[in-house]
């Protein structure tokens, strides 16, 4: 029943392999990541290739996706874009992470295993802001500003031109059975 990314795996073996994957792991199977997002829809998209980097296991990741946060400042909901690229060390125990050159990103792997979906929730968690804010502060209050006043009205005029189209296209096609009728 349990997917593959969720089974610990023993990553010497895997560096050993220069194993590959591809995944897509359902925001809702990250539990650390599942009290800051707004809605739990969607999925973390990911490659992971693993080498060897002198005797330390390295996972190069790959993570893309779009995750809803809440807006601090209007408490709405804001789409965030995950698109990050991580080399990731995987060590066995703390006292490693000082042989761990400085271009990786110590992680540690108990007893020389982690699962894929670790892995990327950490690469996840550490790609999220720290306080999620709209960038632009207009976005946070929508009813204030004059644009988004006009912008409201287009929607009704979009309409009306879509019902008048309706009632052509309904015109059309009467005429088109009329001149069924007639043929038979
Ligand atoms: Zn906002």
């Amino acid at each position: 029943m349990s997917e593959p990314w969720s089974q610990p795996m023993d990553v010497g073996a895997l560096a050993d392999a220069q194993a590959d994957f591809e995944l897509a792991i359902p925001l809702a199977e990250l539990s650390r990541v599942r009290p800051l997002v707004g809605t739990l829809s969607g999925a973390l998209h990911g490659h992971v290739h693993f080498e060897r980097e002198g005797e330390i296991a390295v996972a190069a990741l790959e993570l893309a996706g779009t995750v809803q946060l809440t807006c601090q400042r209007c408490l709405r909901l804001m789409p965030w874009k995950i698109d990050g690229r991580a080399r990731v060390a995987l060590i066995a125990h703390d006292s490693q992470a000082s042989s761990v050159p400085e271009q990786l990103e110590p992680m540690l792997a108990p007893g020389g295993k982690t699962s894929l979906r670790d892995l990327f929730e950490e690469e996840l968690l550490l790609a999220l802001p720290i306080v999620a804010l709209h960038t632009d502060e207009r976005a946070c209050a929508p009813a204030a500003s004059q644009e988004e006043d006009s912008a409201v009205h287009r929607p009704f005029e979009r309409l009306a031109e879509l019902l008048k189209r309706t009632t052509e296209a309904s015109v059309a096609r009467e005429d088109t059975s009329h001149g069924r009728t007639k043929k038979s």
